[in-house]
């Protein structure tokens, strides 16, 4: 295989050709200008060398579960078991590797950065060098309101679990690498648009503050990948693209789901028991109620997810089971979105005709996708157990309105009091009608509400700099509104530094629009990789203000052309 080492850099790409040798040295000078840039990173050993690396000696999901007896690689139904072996197809040809995350690589898997330029990495990255048996999760799901039976990685493949310096435990997976028994119809394949969607917003939520799955490296390649994007009859040839993704775990609601639906008690029991005692550490293993407790944390940090997506308006666009984490983590980027003009009802997936899954549907779809964990549960419940399941669901909601309020006053500076919730609770809706009403754009009008002073916000001279503040003042209701905030305020007895501080590290001034994603896929697909890693490093600090970002119109309205962007499930 022939690796083509781009240029990772923050600078121009230079027409000159080089050699191997002379791309990769660059890379390393520019991948240790991003190392000193790295503020995270916690001075901890690293592997400068490859060879020397290696994947966590007990690998506890193979030890801990039947794996299919079959080994042979075709789609077929799989029973009594949680993982198949399956080995990754890795791409063929012109595989080069676009992007890296150094966060992830030093600080997550204890590597030097510059080690992903090594052909080794490389092979590692896209399947060809295994380091342990590789598998395959059988898992079901809920798809748009209904039970869909076996779903599983059909194009996933998990290739390890690592335990880095601090501890913490990961698993590895390859995304795009191939066909598996769960491939269904597809072919095993993700292209190139939706490995770099997912590969760039992965990230950006981690640095906006979101639980999510990481990214550690993206490779693409010439592997012909044929693709009917908007499923109307034109098909194109694209490109295969293989992301390397982490998460503490990979479990789902459908991971239970199909062995409660398959019957498979025993096999239930185990899988639950294990994901409690290794991510739910608080909660006692051989407590009577520990399904209920794990029930009751997992309502409470799905709640907290939702909410803390909507508070950066991230849409996630197939909120099926088969996607929704059972530690509450972000997964499967597909034909997620985030809002720009605000509107409650927006859905970034094409394929989704109903808006099942809009912004403002997501809390409830959260309520409809604990309900099937919680039915998944009840084979392990008694019968009191089984009402006091219902019950704990019933809290979801206000648990969730709480959250959202808590989170959205924090968006305007201020803090949560229970003597406010309904004055406050009114402070929000109205603004939202607002911004709804004026089609404000949802990121900038928070952040420069915290930007300008605040008794500077009701000053009809509000320049064009603050264009998003501007749209939103010409609402009849605003000077009102602008009223009851500072009233409000003011009863807080903060200082406007404190209010100021609070607001800038609540609300990006960045976030992945539609518009950034795609101008990045259009290079990416002419193998530049530049934009790809200028935009992957400024989205690492959304609430800073960066003169790069501002160059590039990442705070300015977006683009006129950026309204026909469409998403679909295609990937
Ligand atoms: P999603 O909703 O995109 O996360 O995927 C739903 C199901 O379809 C999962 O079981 C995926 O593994 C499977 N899937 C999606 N795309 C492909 C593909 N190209 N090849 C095989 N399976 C796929
Ligand atoms: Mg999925």
């Amino acid at each position: 295989m022939k690796y083509v080492f781009q240029l990772i850099t923050l600078l121009t790409i230079s027409n000159t050709i080089k050699t191997s040798k002379e791309l990769a040295c660059d890379n390393i000078n520019l991948l240790e200008k991003f190392i000193k840039y790295d503020t995270c990173h916690l001075h901890l050993k690293v592997h400068a060398n490859f060879a020397d690396w290696n994947l966590a000696k007990k690998q506890l999901l193979q030890q801990s579960f039947p794996i299919e007896k079959e080994t042979r690689n075709y789609v077929r139904r799989v029973s009594d078991c949680v993982f198949s072996a399956v080995k990754p197809i890795p791409l063929k040809s012109n595989v080069q590797l676009a992007a890296v995350s150094n966060y992830v690589l030093r600080n997550i898997l204890d590597l030097d950065p510059t080690v992903a330029l090594t052909g080794e990495f490389v092979a590692f990255a896209g399947g060809e060098k295994l380091l342990t048996t590789s598998l395959s999760h059988r898992y079901g799901g809920h798809q748009f309101g209904y039970w869909s039976g076996q779903l599983g990685d059909g194009r996933a493949v998990m290739i390890g679990e690592y335990v880095n310096q601090r501890g913490e435990r990961y698993e590895l997976q390859l995304k795009g690498s191939g066909l598996t028994p769960y491939s269904r119809r597809g072919d095993g394949r993700a292209v190139i648009r939706s490995s770099v969607r997912e590969f760039l917003c992965s990230e950006a939520m981690f640095y906006l503050g979101i639980p999510t799955s990481r990214a550690a490296s993206l490779l693409v390649s010439d592997d012909p990948v044929v693709r009917d994007m908007f499923y109307d009859g034109h098909r194109r040839t694209e490109r295969g693209a293989i992301v390397l993704r982490l998460a503490e775990s990979w479990f789902r609601i459908g991971s239970l789901e199909i062995l409660a639906d398959s019957k498979e008690y025993e096999l239930l029991k185990n899988l639950t028991d294990f994901v409690i005692s290794h991510y739910f550490k608080t909660i006692n293993v051989s407590s009577a109620d520990r399904y209920l407790e794990f029930f009751s944390t997992v309502v409470e940090e799905t709640a907290q997810m939702i909410v803390l997506w909507q508070s950066v308006g991230f849409t996630h666009g197939v909120c099926n089971t088969d996607n929704f984490s059972l530690l509450s983590i972000t997964i499967d980027y597909g034909p997620f979105g985030f809002l720009e003009e605000y509107n409650p009802d927006f859905v970034p997936n094409t394929s989704d005709d109903e808006g099942r899954y809009s912004y403002e549907k997501q809390p409830d779809v959260g309520y409809f996708n604990l309900n099937k964990l919680r039915a998944a549960l009840e084979p392990l419940l008694t019968q009191k157990q089984k009402k006091q399941a219902g019950q704990i669901l019933n809290v979801y909601i206000d648990i969730y309105k709480t959250k959202f309020l808590k989170v959205f006053l924090k968006k305007l500076g201020l803090t949560f009091d229970i003597k406010n919730i309904e004055e406050d609770e009114q402070l929000i809706a109205i603004l939202l009608k607002m911004m709804s009403e004026t089609k404000s754009d949802f990121t900038m009008t928070f952040r420069q509400l915290g930007e300008l002073p605040i008794n500077k916000l009701n000053d009809y001279g509000i320049t064009r700099f603050y264009w998003a503040l501007k749209k939103l003042s010409k609402h009849k209701w605003y000077t009102e509104w602008i009223s009851m905030y500072k009233e409000r305020f003011f009863k807080e007895q903060k200082s406007e530094d404190e209010r100021k501080e609070i607001m800038l590290n609540t609300n990006p001034r960045y976030i992945l629009r539609n518009w950034i994603a795609q101008s990045v896929i259009e290079k990416v697909e002419k193998n530049d990789f530049t934009y790809l890693n200028r935009v992957s490093k400024i989205l690492e600090r959304p609430y800073e203000y960066q003169d790069e970002a501002e160059a590039l119109g990442f705070a300015s309205p977006p683009p006129e052309w950026s309204k026909q962007l469409k998403v679909s499930c295609s990937s």
